[in-house]
């Protein structure tokens, strides 16, 4: 099976001279209703992450999926063009990109958002390259409905973070956002447009779920509804050991739905003054002000945080809502005094990144590499994670949020593409560095040898994790992360892009020139 997927490079140069004519007859053959551009490809060789930069032979703006059955159709007759539907480009390590293949503008593609309201539900159809932040909007100022479960940042693609999972607050409730689409419409990699689901066409719905990209290209998802609030109290509940900051989130995320928070997250910061990294990133506003005499004489060189949302109707006495969220902390361990609430409209709760990015593009640092880790760790390792990485290799912090919160497995369905630790809980964690001096070469292999120091920490103790938004540069790698599941990953691809044509900034397959 690999054999057929195996690399069969040309010398560079012959390799050149070959894709340019295949270009070129490409421009000319595909009768695109969209455009391409083979000569300004700037965006196209670049992502959030900023350490990769990846030179493509064409930037394709696609008007449809017709145009892009013509693009892989064509890649396929072609002896080694390779195609990677690109969302907003917010990968760290080049995942988006395609090396002398042709990059689609996946953003560009006519946008459809619509809502089929059933019952104070529903569900909406939405093409792949919608960003979720546009999703929102239209579901819920023309609807008072929103999908269940969400990313943290919603300036991603539906495609994007469907290829994924799609992690955030909500999803040890509703699971990732791979568990609440019940149907899509997709492009293999043999050119085929196929609308799948549990039940019509299973085996590519399940595939492309956290596929990576591998198996076809995203061009519309029907997602789940549900009625949306209009207000959310929005809390930060400090601690000073990790002990009970992993047992009251794990207790939050158990309770049943009627007796629980809405959103649940956590992050780790660091004991001490440092705006960035430590005491002042926690309030939720500036007028909230940390009394860090309330940390225990005790605490280490790291603290940490839960943060929880209830959604709540503006018609809602003020007194329900605090009577509801006092009954949700009762028994919680956080340190009295240190906890941090504020009142905010529903959309503004979801689109709380946003004012982080308008900040960091305003500070010149949202265009800076991002050398980013994200991972998930079972709840088995945690204790151990906290004590050798949080508290050892990142007790400076990582210059961002470092995010960790419990997830329940049951909420994620094991017949999608997505791999995660063994156990019932296991926790995300993200380290989203920000720094303006990432600018300097140096840092940023500094923070790239950290990333890789907390990789080997993790596999030398025998830690239980995966990966999150994966990257391996080598076939062992990719097989150690799939695991007992690399074998179904790789029947897939032989099956739905046998040339492995799609997504080859994965650098997961190597494109073939037979099927
Ligand atoms: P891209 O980076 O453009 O693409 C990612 C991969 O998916 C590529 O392999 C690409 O070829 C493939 N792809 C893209 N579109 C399609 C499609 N339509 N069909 C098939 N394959 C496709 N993730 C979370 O889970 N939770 C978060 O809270 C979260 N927050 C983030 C915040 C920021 C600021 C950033 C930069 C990233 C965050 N992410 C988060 C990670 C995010 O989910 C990934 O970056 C993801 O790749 C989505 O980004 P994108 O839409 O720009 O996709």
């Amino acid at each position: 099976m690999i054999a057929c997927l195996e690399q069969r490079f040309l010398p560079d140069s012959e390799a050149e001279t070959r894709a340019d004519d295949d270009v070129s007859s490409l421009c000319k053959a595909l009768e695109l209703n969209g455009s391409i551009d083979c000569g300004s490809v700037g965006v196209a060789s670049k992502d959030f992450g900023g350490l990769y930069a990846v030179k493509p032979l064409a930037f394709i703006r696609p008007s449809g999926a017709d145009d892009l059955v013509r693009v892989v159709s064509a890649a396929a007759r072609s002896s080694n063009l390779t195609v990677a539907a690109r969302g907003n480009g917010h990968s760290i390590n080049g995942q988006a990109m395609a090396d002398r293949g042709l990059v689609i503008d996946m953003r560009t593609m006519e946008e459809r958002i619509e809502v089929v309201s059933c019952g104070g539900a529903g569900y909406v159809d939405v093409s792949g390259g919608a960003l979720w932040e546009d999703v929102l909007k239209r579901c819920v100022l023309g609807f008072g409905l929103a999908p269940r479960s969400w990313t943290d940042y919603l300036g991603l693609t539906v495609g994007g973070t469907l290829s994924n999972a799609g992690i955030s607050g909500q999803a040890f409730r509703y699971g990732p956002q791979t568990s609440n689409v019940t149907e899509m419409e997709v492009v293999t990699g043999k050119a085929e447009t196929l609308v799948c689901s549990e039940t019509q066409n299973p085996e590519i719905f399940f595939a492309i779920l956290g596929g990576l990209g591998q198996f076809g290209i995203i061009t519309r998802a029907r997602v789940l509804l549900q009625p949306a609030p209009d207000m959310v109290r929005w809390m930060r509940l400090v601690y000073a050991e990790f002990d009970a900051f992993s047992r009251d989130a794990e207790i939050l995320v158990t309770r049943p739905e009627g007796d629980s928070f809405d959103y649940v997250e956590g992050f780790v910061f660091v004991n001490s003054s440092d705006p960035v990294n430590g005491w002042p990133s926690v309030p939720l506003t500036p007028e909230q002000r940390f009394n860090s005499g309330r940390v225990p004489r005790t605490a280490g060189s790291v603290l940490y945080c839960i943060e929880v949302a209830l959604h709540y109707k503006s018609s809602d006495h003020a007194s329900t809502v605090d009577m509801a969220v006092s009954r949700m902390l009762e028994g919680l361990g956080f340190i009295e005094g240190l906890e941090f609430h504020v009142d905010v409209g529903y959309m503004e709760f979801l689109l709380r990144v946003k004012r982080v990015e308008e900040d960091a593009r305003a500070n010149g640092i949202w265009d800076a590499p991002h050398p980013w880790l994200n991972m998930l760790v079972s709840k088995r390792d945690i204790a151990d994670f906290d004590r050798t990485v949080f508290k050892k290799i990142l007790r400076d912090g990582v210059g961002g949020p470092m995010l960790v919160y419990p997830l329940l497995r049951r909420k994620w369905d094991d017949r999608t593409s997505v791999v995660i630790p063994e156990g019932e809980i296991f926790y995300l964690v993200a380290l989203l560095r920000f720094d303006p001096a990432y600018s300097k070469d140096s840092v940023v292999e500094k923070m790239v040898a950290q990333n890789q120091e907390i990789i080997q920490c993790c596999m030398k103790n025998g830690f239980d994790f995966k990966l999150y938004l994966p990257h391996y540069q080598s076939e062992e790698g990719w097989k150690r992360h799939f695991g007992n599941r690399w074998t179904r990953f790789v029947e897939r691809k032989a099956r739905f892009d046998p040339m492995a044509i799609l997504a080859p900034g994965q650098k997961i397959f190597s494109r073939s020139r037979q099927p």
